[in-house]
């Protein structure tokens, strides 16, 4: 599923930092998804990452990728027969297939210098347009055994290891692209974890007169600059560092200079409070985060630009094909999607149930079971962690098992990685198996291992039915129903994120509930869940397929035509980047001029 945008790399390419001209925007992020084999993603955040960059190289949009190599992953799952979850280091070695960039620079950890190369991965849009990503590496023989070790895991080790891996990304991102000769560049903060650029680019601006003396003039200096866009309506999701670890690792006068500016908050160094006050543009990623972090954080202004998918990489080949006889136009402007309202009701059945048969090859291969292609299949994937409540559809067994035996039969696919220190999801990934068990004489149910793009690709493709059951309001906007719609899978779904914007009852999917449920106690969102199971979507699945393949159609032109990074990065450019009509600037490119 490399899609078009991908791919390592070529040695003879031109260094593209060799056409440093301005502006370009620097988008700085944790994890990026850059493909499968590269694992240096967990999530939707970083799926996210890659599906941005991949739409900004298709529109041509002058950007840098920057993140950590990871060179342990993020980890490989086992689950045993009972559901326990053990973890593997995905090990991937960024030198065998990616180039080095020529700089190495120098950056201050804990008071002594690390060292930090970084590697350069190109994302290829469809025009040839490339944007470079490069990926921070410590593991120098320079450095310290433990330094070496700073950019091997994502989301590992404790505090320490966090507070460091976060220097290396916003001060060694900003000392890279100084060193790469980029001055005109705006930055762009995907989530919290990269704020401490703003201190890198605030001790740019008082080179020779230190950060202490910096004036409300280099403070809006910094500001001009930055973007910020949050992903975490839960208060305990933003990074928060102690005073005294701050003080330890990025040194004393920072810390005091955070101190004295009442930029710590509580005695802590807060990234996104640091990042929101550092940038001029702030977003949510759906309608309904955007309110939220607006709720958490008043004295910020922020806005909102709904997340989406990059569409070439998500559309499986059959509906890639559908496509393409349809619709032609929908690989360089996804809106074409809205056309997709034209093409034979007939044509979309037979799209889909070729990747229904390709997932279900794929979860015989893995499994040895073979699912039925006849029944309706559910499917529900995402980290593993209690706010998403993968458990959920499982409250009532009995209820669930008379829907499958009297209105309809049902077989579930689920997939998703607990983090290795969050306990309660791996027990959820048990309570799965638990059901699963007690269900087989009358539903099947398979867990699948090791969540990965691949795997999302597959399944989201295959599936008749997305399943989403967050706690509201605590999905920012969710990404994973968005590949669903743009292969006229319906969703089925608590309304929070994307799905309040998605949601038309019976045309793009049902709601669980009508959002307004006590949030506390479950009961009514689970009785509208199996309500609609039993009384609209098992008896139209089998009832009326034609009625149901209406919906594939409207779920692929209303959904899949909006909810695509396409449409997200042009939000981007005109509302954040390049506000107020200045020329977005798009990227001279040798490669896309017709010859003269
Ligand atoms: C898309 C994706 C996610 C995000 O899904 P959500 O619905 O936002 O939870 C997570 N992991 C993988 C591997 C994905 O492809």
């Amino acid at each position: 599923m490399r899609g078009v945008s991908s791919g390592p790399a070529p040695a003879a390419s031109p260094p593209d930092e060799a056409r440093a001209e301005a502006p370009r925007i620097a988008y700085f992020s944790m994890e990026i998804g850059l493909e499968p084999s590269i694992p240096t993603y967990s999530g939707g955040l970083g799926v996210l990452s890659g599906d941005t960059l991949r739409a900004a190289a298709d529109l041509r949009v002058p950007m840098i990728g920057i993140t950590l190599a990871h060179r342990q992953g993020y980890f490989e799952q086992h689950l045993d027969a009972a559901g326990v979850q053990t973890e593997r280091p995905a090990a991937w070695q960024p030198e065998t297939v990616l180039e080095a960039a020529a700089p190495v620079v120098t950056v201050t950890v804990e008071g002594r210098p690390v060292r930090v190369r970084a590697w350069r991965y190109l994302v290829r849009g469809l025009t040839g347009h490339e944007i470079p990503v490069y990926l921070l590496d410590t593991a120098l023989p320079e450095n310290s055994p433990w330094d070496r070790a700073l950019t091997d895991t994502l989301y590992g080790g404790d505090r320490r290891y966090r507070l460091a891996q976060e220097i290396i990304l916003g001060f060694g991102g900003v000392a890279l692209l100084q060193a790469l000769g980029h001055s005109d560049v705006h930055f762009h903060m995907n989530e919290g974890h990269s704020a401490l650029l703003t201190l890198a680019l605030l001790e740019q601006h008082t080179q020779g007169r230190g950060p202490d003396a910096a004036t409300a003039e280099d403070i809006e200096a910094v500001r001009s600059r930055c973007i910020f866009t949050t992903h975490t309506p839960v208060p305990a999701g933003h990074d928060e560092f102690t005073k005294d670890l701050a003080a330890t690792l990025i040194g004393p006068e920072l810390t005091g200079l955070l101190e004295s500016r009442h930029w710590l908050v509580e005695g802590h160094l807060n990234m996104t409070l640091l990042a929101l006050h550092f940038s001029r543009y702030v977003n949510g990623v759906a309608m309904r985060h955007g309110e939220v972090s607006r709720d958490m954080f008043p004295q910020h202004e922020i806005s909102a630009i709904t997340n989406g998918v990059h569409a070439v990489t998500w559309a499986s080949a059959a509906l890639q094909e559908l496509y393409d006889r349809f619709v032609p136009e929908w690989r360089t402007d996804n809106l074409y999607l809205r056309y997709a309202m034209g093409i034979p009701l007939h044509e979309i059945e037979r799209a889909h149930a070729r990747a229904k048969r390709d997932l279900l090859d794929h979860v015989e291969q893995r499994t040895g079971a073979r699912l039925e292609e006849t029944v309706l299949t559910i499917g529900f994937a995402r980290r593993t962690t209690p706010y998403k409540r993968a458990d959920l559809l499982f409250a009532d067994l009995d209820r669930l098992r008379m829907i499958a035996r009297y209105i309809g039969p049902l077989q579930i696919l689920y997939a998703g990685k607990a983090h290795p220190q969050d306990q309660a999801g791996k027990q959820m990934i048990q309570r799965i198996f638990d059901a699963a068990g007690a269900l087989a004489d009358t539903i099947r149910v398979l867990y699948l291992e090791n969540y990965d793009m691949a795997l999302a690709q597959r399944l989201c493709a295959g599936v008749d039915v997305w399943l989403n059951t967050p706690n509201r309001p605590q999905e920012a906007s969710g990404t994973s129903g968005m590949k669903a719609a743009l292969n006229g899978v319906p969703s089925l779904s608590v309304l929070d994120g994307w799905w309040l914007e998605g949601h038309i009852e019976g045309v793009t999917g049902w709601s669980i509930g009508d959002g307004h449920e006590p949030l506390t106690d479950p009961a009514s969102e689970l009785a509208s869940l199996y309500d609609k199971l039993e009384r609209v979507i098992v008896p139209l699945y089998y009832g009326r397929p034609t009625a149901f393949a209406e919906i594939m159609r409207t779920t692929i032109a209303l959904n899949g035509a909006f909810f695509n990074t396409q449409r997200m990065v042009r939000q981007y450019l005109v509302n954040a980047y390049f506000p107020g009509g200045q020329s977005a600037r798009p990227q001279p490119d040798a490669a896309a001029r017709p010859a003269a």
